[in-house]
């Protein structure tokens, strides 16, 4: 069995980032990686979006980008502009398309479907695949996407919709999010923070339905594309061993609060390639560890007062969009994070402070 430097365990967004980054910067010009991937072909499956408030490898897989975004609660609507950091949105299938072709070009780099087929002993490993803990108490953002395209022109393609709370809530915390890609597409998705004990919550196509067609008031439309998934609200097991990093969500790279990893990920990668040659010594990245406890606290008030939440980020959003987003990215500094600590409501947040 062949041997490698490097084994990078999972093709997906981490793995793949991580190979490009390490390629782009000809940190494999005298190492071999071997990539383990079982999938037997890559379509796009994933619209990866965030506020572009650092630079990273894929501006030319970016579907659309937006300098405007609002939010909607019962009480009524905000309208944020943000030109510091556009909302950017890769297609995950360009993504997919431009790591692999630049990676196959690599004599250095070879693609396996399973860890069994390379020699694993003198390698250092890179793992994406995350192990999780299975406990029903454990938070998760579930969501189901329809990318729709409509006969007439109905989206205005210059504004997004972070979120819409204009609907069943069920004791938990449900909101709709619509990305204009065109006047007349768009992706709008029904996302979930919830634990997974209630199946009636995962009938996403009927919600996603009446939500275009009781609250977008849209009768005619295509679906073209349909992603769904869930992302892990809780930090995946992340067992210390000598000759192996876990990366992407087994990596920790997910902000728990919002989601967001996708440009985690790319700071990751960046901060593998820099610290290459010394990769056995190096500190472990972490997302930092105010934003760390900040989401412990914030999800403890999610868990306890579900009900509430719709009211609590329509109040964030109170603060300057720049300070909201450079928070939301883990960009912000302190005087930024008190601004939007103290927009909270003061009670549930200390109680679930002195809890944790
Ligand atoms: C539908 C969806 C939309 C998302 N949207 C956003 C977003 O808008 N913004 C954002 O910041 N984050 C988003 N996320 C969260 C996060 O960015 C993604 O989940 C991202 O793909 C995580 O990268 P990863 O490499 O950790 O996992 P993945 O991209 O899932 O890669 C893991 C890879 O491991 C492979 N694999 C599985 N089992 C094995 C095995 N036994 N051996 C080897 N390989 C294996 C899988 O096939 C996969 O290719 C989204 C997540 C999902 C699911």
């Amino acid at each position: 069995m062949r041997e490698f430097d490097y084994i990078i365990i999972g093709g997906g967004c981490a793995g793949l980032s991580l190979a490009y980054e390490l390629d782009l910067h000809k940190k494999l010009e005298n190492k071999t990686l071997a990539i383990i991937e079982p999938r037997d072909e890559y379509r796009k499956d994933k619209t990866w979006s965030f506020w572009k408030v650092i630079n990273h490898n894929f501006d030319d897989c970016v579907k659309k980008s937006w300098k405007n975004f609002s939010i909607n609660s019962s009480t009524g609507t905000k309208h944020l502009q943000c030109n510091n950091y556009p909302y950017q949105s890769i297609d995950s299938g360009l993504f997919y398309k431009k790591t692999i072709t630049k990676l196959k070009e690599n004599k250095n780099v070879s693609f396996f479907k399973n860890i069994k087929d390379v020699n694993q002993n003198k390698s250092f490993i890179f793992n994406s695949v995350p192990t999780l803990e299975n406990n029903k108490n454990n938070l998760w953002q579930h969501f189901c996407g329809f990318e729709i395209k409509t006969k007439e022109n109905i989206f205005d393609d210059s504004i997004m919709n972070l979120m819409d709370f204009n609907c069943e809530q069920k004791e938990s915390v449900h909101f709709f999010y619509t990305l204009p890609f065109q006047k007349n597409r768009a992706l709008i998705e029904t996302t979930w923070l919830s634990k997974m004990n209630d199946n009636s919550l995962r009938d996403y196509d009927n919600q996603i339905r009446n939500y275009v067609e009781q609250n977008l008031r849209i009768k005619d439309y295509e679906i073209v594309y349909k992603e769904e998934g869930a992302i892990p609200l809780f930090y995946p097991m992340d067992i210390k061993e000598k000759n192996k990093i876990n990366i992407g969500t087994a990596g920790g790279m997910t902000r728990l609060s919002t989601g967001y990893t996708f440009l985690n990920i790319q700071e990751h990668s960046k901060y593998i390639r820099m610290n290459i040659n010394n990769i056995q010594n190096i500190k472990h990245f972490k997302i930092e560890k105010k934003y760390r406890l900040l989401d412990k606290i914030f999800l403890k008030v999610l868990d306890k007062h579900p009900e509430k939440m719709p009211e609590i980020f329509f109040k964030m959003f109170n603060s300057s969009p720049n300070t909201i987003v450079k928070f939301l990215s883990n960009k912000s500094n302190l005087f930024e994070d008190f601004s939007i600590i103290f927009k909270m409501p003061k009670w549930i947040f200390i109680k679930a402070l002195l809890k944790s």
